[in-house]
């Protein structure tokens, strides 16, 4: 059965496989010896060898995906990305500020994820506003010349990929290189595992699993170690990184079933030759469809060419009454979730990992064939 393309941009698609294997597992799980267990996952203790090896294989292969460098940890954490923007000032903001004081954070806003986060932060810190691509309806990313820095930030953040207005980093600012002392904090929540991480540039590392790795419930955290144990007196316990990073993400229960399923993923990903392999996908799967995009008369995308996003590709029809016409012919055709996010309008493709090359041809030729028809 070909099952239809789902383009959500989270929760996403997941492949089918990892869906298959998940399913065949659900009520006796076996280990990696054919060994059977009698349980499902859902119904493991978090503490048992079974769970143990779970979670270390999947730690293990996400080390390995993404060549996190052995001084950085790998937290599995709770609450998403909205609750990171909280949890990151409140371990980080007092990095760099004198013993007592508030600390100084910069905040890089280049779409609504960077902008919420912003906003957030400011119940924990001195949040600023180095630079920003409001001005420019977020089509565009400040050039990292213009960024009004704080020489006392703890730390500037910067979301790496705008889920919302397709706006990606193509590559990590050099803050050293900017002249600023600050740790660089990355939301990439929705382009993790679609193309490599230079740790040398990155203090800590955040994203929602939903996206690209796994499903809801997860939430991803890499945190280079000299960053960990400065977290705020109100820092609640489960969300103080050095607690966390010390019990080895078992401080409180974790998401155990969300971490086994993005293990499947880790392993998919290492199956079809990892991150390298997923950025040379994800640069043909977004170029076709940029290029329908461009050459096209109906649709557009308003985004830079420098910055457009590999994964969240946001178009508009020129004529918006062809809207809910467009979708509904994209449904009959298998094509689905394209409806643009709320706050923009328009259409949204989200093609991570998860999305075949076979998916954006079909979406392409669709876009090409419902074009035709309002000739
Ligand atoms: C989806 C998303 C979030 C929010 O994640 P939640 O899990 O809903 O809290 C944050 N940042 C980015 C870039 C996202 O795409």
């Amino acid at each position: 059965m070909q099952r239809p393309f789902n383009f959500s941009a989270g929760p996403a698609a997941m492949p089918p496989e990892v869906l298959t294997q998940a399913a065949a597992e659900m009520l006796d799980w076996p280990d990696a010896a054919g060994q059977h267990s009698g349980m499902g996952v859902m119904e493991m203790s978090h503490r048992g060898k079974e769970f143990i090896s779970i979670y270390e294989r999947a730690e293990a292969d996400l080390r390995e995906l993404l060549a996190v460098p052995g001084h950085f940890k790998i937290l599995f954490m709770q609450g998403g990305g909205l609750a990171e923007n909280a949890i990151v000032p409140m371990n980080l903001s007092a990095l760099r500020a004198p013993q007592g004081a508030v600390g100084t954070i910069d905040f890089v806003v280049t779409g609504s994820w960077s902008d919420k986060s912003f906003k957030e932060a400011g119940k924990y810190g001195q949040a600023h506003v180095a630079a920003s691509g409001e001005a420019g309806k977020f089509t565009n990313i400040p050039p990292t010349s213009s960024w009004q820095l704080h020489d006392n930030a703890s730390y500037v953040h910067v979301c790496t990929n705008e889920t919302i207005h397709g706006v990606e980093f193509q590559t990590l600012p050099n803050l050293k290189a900017l002249g600023s002392s600050s740790a660089l904090v990355i939301d990439f929540s929705s382009h993790v595992a679609s193309r490599p991480v230079d740790w040398g540039r990155v203090g800590l590392a955040f994203g929602g699993a939903q996206k690209n790795l796994g499903p809801a419930g997860l939430t991803l955290v890499v945190v280079r170690e000299d960053l960990l144990g400065h977290a705020l007196a109100i820092c609640p316990s489960a969300f103080n990184y050095k607690t966390v990073a010390d019990n080895q993400s078992m401080y409180n229960t974790p998401p155990t079933y969300a971490i086994y399923m993005a293990g499947l993923v880790f392993q998919w990903l290492k199956r079809q030759g990892g991150v390298a392999a997923m950025e040379q996908r994800s640069l043909a799967k977004a170029n076709l469809l940029y290029e329908a995009i461009d050459k096209s008369a109906l649709y557009e995308n308003r985004v830079d060419k420098g910055c457009r996003s590999r994964m969240n590709v946001p178009f508009y029809l020129r004529d918006e009454s062809r809207n809910d016409a467009f979708l509904a012919g994209a449904k009959t055709r298998g094509l689905l979730q394209l409806k643009g996010h709320k706050s923009v309008g328009g259409m949204r493709a989200s093609i991570y990992n998860a999305m075949p090359l076979a998916g954006v041809q079909a979406l392409v030729a669709y876009m090409r064939d419902f074009e035709q028809t309002q000739a």
